[in-house]
């Protein structure tokens, strides 16, 4: 299969071949056909699987194709949860629409409106933004979402985990009745389901690589190791030079604040990522983890959802999560585009009923490794 057996015009073909896209990812093979068709879609996909683009690539070429009711309006709205990874989808947006004439626009919150607005008085085609910053410049009458034709409600479980619920309600009742929805979702819970119920007619359902199964190319293991002892466990675990970058995953964004502190006394480079860093800190924490700037990026699970970070070797549950499929989002991050990963996590004491809920939702029992 080709992204030309898929009917993508010249243009975006042109930029996929630059990206070096060989050829379509499967949630890419079975999606764009269906948007192009203009059907809504409720499609469960983690990330990692080429989501992004499942979407963007179809949506801009029906833009690109159809003439706008009104020109410099809003044509198409992408939602996404956190800040992250609406830059990263406006980036993706931007890069596959370079040889088309529309305009990309991400909007987030954390950081002054001034130049959003600027961008959006010039006229966007298609806007990228979390739903806060959005619903305050709506508010603002800044926004207008009157001739919108496509809808997208991207990571829509992690929107729901965040308690974004309430905001999105309010952003589609603003939106025409008339209009192409996709919602995107790494799991399918009822309230998923539900939610896709009141927003999408007649949906066909696709569903890739389900979040249960870890990808078999990620070498999973536990150390038992008391909390008071995990400091210590990290630090020799990273005294390996076989381990180059690693993404470390906390519970609290005081535990990642604390970690990063007795890193970096070690002498092992290292930045955390949480809602309580500014805008511009975690940017750059996570430019300097991709140049290999960082060793050791330390995250919330929200920080780091949806973050793509390419050849990304060892992925380290310093805390497991408390919610299972949690730790499916976060080893899928290493052993990636056929590559092999690690993911390695702590479980102390008080985290066994936790890591016994991991393993059954994976279905299986993970290999306990020691020092
Ligand atoms: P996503 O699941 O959208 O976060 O995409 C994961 C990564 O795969 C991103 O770095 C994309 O640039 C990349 N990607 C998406 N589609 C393809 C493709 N067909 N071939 C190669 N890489 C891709």
């Amino acid at each position: 299969m080709t992204f030309e057996n898929l009917n993508i015009l010249s243009p975006i073909l042109k930029v996929l071949e630059r990206e070096k896209y060989f050829s379509p990812t499967p949630i890419q093979e079975q999606v764009i056909p269906l948007i192009l068709q203009g059907n809504d879609v409720l499609g469960c996909a983690q990330t990692g699987t080429g989501k992004t683009a499942a979407f963007a690539l179809p949506i801009l070429q029906q833009l690109a194709l159809r003439q706008a009711v009104k020109p410099k309006s809003i044509r198409a709205l992408i939602l996404t949860p956190t800040r992250e990874l609406a830059i990263q989808v406006g980036d993706n947006f931007a890069c596959y629409g370079t040889n088309l004439n529309l305009r990309c626009t991400t909007i987030f919150g954390g950081v002054s409106q001034v130049h959003q607005v600027k961008a959006l008085k010039a006229g966007t085609d298609v806007l990228i933004a979390t739903p806060g910053r959005l619903l305050d410049l709506m508010n603002q009458n800044l926004v207008s979402l009157s001739h919108l034709e496509i809808f997208v409600l991207d990571e829509a479980d992690r929107m729901l985990d965040m308690g974004f619920v309430h905001d999105v309600k309010k952003v589609v009742a603003c939106l025409p009745a008339k209009r192409q929805t996709l919602l995107f979702s790494a799991t399918m819970p009822k309230s998923i389901q539900q939610l896709a119920d009141s927003l999408l007619k007649n949906p066909v359902c696709v569903s890739v690589d389900p979040v249960s199964s870890a990808s078999q190319a990620v070498a999973q293991s536990v150390y038992f190791v008391e909390n008071s002892d995990k400091e210590q466990l990290l630090t020799t675990l990273l005294g390996d030079s076989g381990i180059l970058r690693s993404l470390v995953f906390t519970r609290t964004k005081r535990g990642a604040n604390q970690l990063v502190k007795k890193l970096i006394s070690q002498g092992v480079l290292a930045a955390a990522i949480h809602g309580n860093k500014s805008q511009n800190a975690r940017q750059k924490a996570l430019e300097d983890f991709k140049q290999n700037d960082l060793r050791v990026l330390v995250a919330t699970d929200i920080a780091a959802r949806g973050v793509d970070i390419e050849d990304l070797p060892h992925v380290v549950n310093y805390d497991l999560p408390n919610i299972p499929e949690t730790y499916v989002h976060r080893i899928g991050r290493t052993g990636r585009g056929g590559k092999s990963g690690v993911a390695v996590s702590f479980c102390s004491r008080e985290e066994k009923g936790e890591l016994k809920s991991i393993e059954k939702l994976i279905g299986v029992t993970l290999s306990v490794s020691s020092i």
